[in-house]
């Protein structure tokens, strides 16, 4: 085994270095060096993580304890330290901190006073050596003389910088090349850009391209091998204890185990139409009483891909092949809502469709596409029809960052009977020249200033558009724009021209024309009463 002193001379190296290469290059001479059972504990130490990066557990201690200059026994090795960070991990139950406390202080009593300046380092998860975990990726690239784009693509199979170093030291730059998607590591999903034209994306896509509802509801990874199951959202948090029907449904009614799916889940109301967005939030910020939220919220799953089928990987397969295996998977149950296109005509006809069942747009694939994992490229393409409503600026606070010098979030409002009520905040949409003009211009209109936030005559209108309407506890007015984002200026219109606040609230009800509703009280007035008008 290594010994820790050489861990912590290579972080004290590590600091004293100033080049990016050169740091690399002394974690990547380590990394060679050290015993094989203890890559995964120096990558992971590296990254300032006691445990590797798939560890779902954490050590639930503060710090390191205080303890006396190290005793004559034999010196701490990594692994011993690696050891005892998953000792004091699994402690649990009455007792616990204790344990890991004492478990930790026996450690720090082993320790000189640079290893356990390291120890404490690694716990308070910042290693100020200057290292970053890209940095640390590039090291294990030069220890394997692997190619950079192949490691970052096996980070984010594995989603775990310490299996992707034991495998690079084992299996060297081939194994990297070969790495699959594994069970119950969650990868990074595959993402869609934005596009606006089908003619255009049917020639991207080879001249036909599979078209999807896109559902606004949450990704959702699905890992089963009987009875186990795990599920992980997009930015891979672990969401199985929030969705026991699912959990149960997948159990029940799918084959093909070992398996990997990707999809949607969405909240639905007792109609069976989708509910928004804010809806299943909730459901997932459940920790306690959970069984109630599932019979409150039920929730709906729409498969769309599969990258693992009978412990098979078809990461690399065509989309096609992928939804062939999909369907077999799940016998043609709980899919998205799907059609193959060749002209743009049909397209559109597809997208109006989506639009009526409650849906935001729709997603094209192109069938010929392997699944790029945390990739946006032009295999998949969203398109959405945005909502716009007419916005007044009503104050504007200070930028930081590359922002500052500029007034660049702006607070938006309607009109209602006292002036204006605000809905939402945005800093989205504008050019930097665009900023720069709008500050100009609201500086001449400021009438209050808290060195923060300017307040402005409600003068400026802009396009806003928004993703949702939704009830907002922190607004007077009640309701916030989600997502909001400025479309264009419209100087063509006045201030009394702008969105109503009860054209918005019709705009609010409107919506559950097509989404569900979970009985939202509210005091909107009827839907037939104030037409919205549409901007031009
Ligand atoms: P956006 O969040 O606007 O970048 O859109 C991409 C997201 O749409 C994905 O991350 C999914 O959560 C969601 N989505 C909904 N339906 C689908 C679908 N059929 N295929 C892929 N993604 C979908």
């Amino acid at each position: 085994m290594t010994p820790f002193s050489e861990f912590a001379e290579l972080c004290r190296a590590l600091e004293a270095s100033r080049g990016r290469l050169d740091k690399q290059h002394l974690v990547a001479t380590f990394l060679t060096r050290v015993h094989a059972d203890e890559v995964a504990p120096a990558v992971a130490f590296l990254t300032g993580r006691p445990l590797p990066a798939s560890d779902p557990r954490g050590l639930g201690v503060r710090g390191l304890p205080a303890a006396p200059e190290a005793s004559a026994a034999a010196p701490l090795t990594l692994a011993d330290v690696a050891d005892a960070f998953a000792a004091v991990a699994d402690a649990s139950g009455p007792g616990a901190r204790h344990r890991r406390e004492s478990r930790l202080a026996a450690l720090a009593a082993r320790a000189s006073a640079l290893e356990r300046e390291i120890v404490a380092r690694i716990i308070g998860g910042e290693m100020r050596t200057g290292i970053s975990a890209g940095g640390v990726l590039g090291a294990i690239g030069e220890m394997a003389g692997a190619d950079p784009e192949a490691v970052r693509r096996a980070a984010l199979f594995l989603g775990d910088i310490s299996a992707v170093a034991v495998l690079a030291r084992a299996q060297g730059a081939a194994g990297l090349t070969r790495v699959a998607p594994r069970l119950f590591v969650p990868l990074s999903p595959m993402l869609a850009e934005t596009g606006t034209d089908f003619s255009e994306l049917l020639v991207a896509h080879g001249g036909r391209t599979a078209l999807e509802y896109k559902y606004d509801g949450a990704r959702v990874q699905v890992h089963g091998d009987g009875e186990r199951v795990a599920i992980w959202t997009r930015r891979l948090s672990d969401v199985t204890a929030s969705l026991p029907d699912v959990v149960g449904l997948v159990r029940r009614e799918l084959r093909g185990a070992p398996l990997i799916l990707d999809g949607e889940v969405v909240a639905l109301a007792q109609t069976g139409r989708p509910l928004p967005f804010q809806e299943l939030m909730r459901r997932f910020r459940r920790v306690h009483d959970v069984e109630s939220a599932v019979a409150r919220i039920p929730v709906a799953i729409h498969f769309f891909d599969c990258l693992l089928v009978e412990g098979r990987s078809l990461i690399d397969a065509p989309y096609a092949e992928r939804w062939e295996a999909l369907v077999r998977v799940t016998a043609g149950r709980h899919l998205a809502e799907r059609e193959i296109v060749e002209t743009a005509a049909a397209a559109q006809a597809f997208l109006d469709r989506a639009l009526t069942a409650g849906h935001e747009g729709v997603i094209a694939k192109d069938l010929r596409s392997p699944y790029a994992p945390g990739g946006r490229g032009k295999r998949w393409f969203k398109l959405k029809v945005a909502e716009t409503v007419d916005c007044v600026i009503v104050a504007a606070d200070r930028g930081s960052g590359r922002r500052a010098g500029w007034l660049s979030n702006y607070h938006l409002a309607v009109r209602d009977a006292e002036g204006f009520a605000e809905v939402g905040k945005t800093f989205k949409g504008l050019s930097d020249r665009e900023f720069a003009e709008m500050t100009e211009r609201l500086r001449r209109l400021a009438v209050a200033d808290d060195g923060y936030t300017v307040r402005v005559r409600p003068e400026v209108v802009v396009e806003v558009e928004y993703n949702e309407i939704q009830k907002s506890p922190t607004y007077p007015s009640g309701l916030a724009l989600r997502f909001a984002r400025i479309a264009r200026l419209r100087d063509d219109k006045t201030p009394g021209q702008s969105t109503t606040l009860s054209e918005l609230r019709a705009l609010y009800e409107r919506q559950f024309t097509t989404k569900g509703r979970d009985g939202i009280p509210t005091d909107a007035p009827s839907r037939a009463s104030a037409a919205p008008s549409r901007p031009s």
